[in-house]
């Protein structure tokens, strides 16, 4: 099975649950306090090393990291490539949730912010037609090498442009395929974001996005697929789940759609593949304790419910 590398963010995510979020000024007491590992990087790497692939994670973290790097490694992530920086701490992520499922989070980049461009391996990718996994939690100059590096190399690079910010139309035209949530997707493109499948579609249509092609996450409403080569787009549904948090969903999307496309699966059914892991990961609280293994997702009671 070949390699899927994942160049990106590593968090220690504070959840904390409370009944309503605080207002400006006021101190509130936590129900539950939970501590786990996040950041885009980490948890896509996990999400496709869960449904069997062989993953390499390029990333930085503090001095204070080492149960992190244990539990990455639990999860079969190859975590060579993670280097501890003593200068400065892990990514923090301070996640507050209430009763309806509504959030505030406030990031401490810390050692992300400190992964260059000197820290991505010479090889990037091994043999032709590699994945490598990438999103915006890093700095854009280590996002660009990245993403150019693994297309000079013959890799199949796949930008999930997360959190939102400008892209230069070189490291787009270097994508293979671009992962955007609806924000992103407009944030991109300078408009408002798709309120419907029908809207996104229109937009991908008219959209001059030179990657080679574009899958829009639509939380409930699954996702539309455009391939640069077609006029056409598809859109796959998510399967109806008694949603409980979607925390998760669209670094789950992202790690599964880079395991099938891993196996060689094609661009449709990798996304259709995709939906099903994201889908699956909302119907569970947190991000990395609702991600499918492999045997879960085809299991054959879930594979009639997704
Ligand atoms: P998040 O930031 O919450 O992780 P995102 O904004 O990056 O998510 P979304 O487009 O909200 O990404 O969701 C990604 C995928 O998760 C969807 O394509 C779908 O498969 C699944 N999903 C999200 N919300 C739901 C839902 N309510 N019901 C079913 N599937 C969902």
């Amino acid at each position: 099975m070949s390699l899927i590398t994942v160049v990106g963010s590593v968090n220690r995510d504070f959840v904390l649950t409370v009944e309503d979020l605080p207002h400006p000024g006021e101190t509130v007491l936590a129900r539950r306090f939970v501590e786990g590992v996040g950041g885009k990087g980490a948890n896509q790497a996990v999400a496709a090393a869960r449904l069997g692939s062989r993953v390499r994670l390029v990333a930085r973290v503090g001095a204070d990291a080492a149960a992190i790097l244990d539990a990455l490694t639990a999860e079969g992530v190859d975590v060579e490539a993670v280097l501890p920086d003593e200068r400065t701490t892990t990514g923090i992520a301070a996640v507050v949730v209430d009763d309806a499922g509504e959030n505030t989070i406030v990031v401490n980049p810390g050692a992300n912010a400190e992964l260059g461009v000197q820290d991505l391996p010479a090889r990037l990718v091994r043999s032709p037609g590699e994945i490598v996994l990438v999103q915006n939690e890093i700095a854009p100059e280590v996002v660009a090498a990245a993403v150019l590096r693994a297309r000079d190399q013959g890799g199949f690079v796949v930008l999930n442009p997360a959190p939102a910010r400008p892209a230069g139309p070189e490291v787009l035209a270097a994508v293979d395929v671009l992962v955007p949530n609806r924000g992103e997707l407009a944030s991109l493109l300078g408009t408002e974001p798709p309120a419907t499948v029908d809207e996104a579609r229109e937009l991908l249509v008219r959209a001059a996005l030179p990657c080679r092609a574009v899958v829009v996450t639509l939380g409930a409403d699954g996702a539309v697929l455009k391939e640069a080569h077609s006029t056409d787009t598809m859109h796959i549904p998510a399967p109806v789940v008694d949603a409980v948090d979607t925390v998760g969903a669209g670094d789950t999307f992202c790690g599964a759609l880079a395991d099938a496309l891993g196996r060689g699966t094609d661009l449709p059914a990798a996304v259709e593949r995709a939906v099903r892991a994201a889908s699956y990961t909302t119907t569970g609280l947190g991000a990395q304790t609702s991600m499918p293994y492999a045997a879960q997702l085809d299991a054959p009671a879930v594979t009639s419910a997704f």
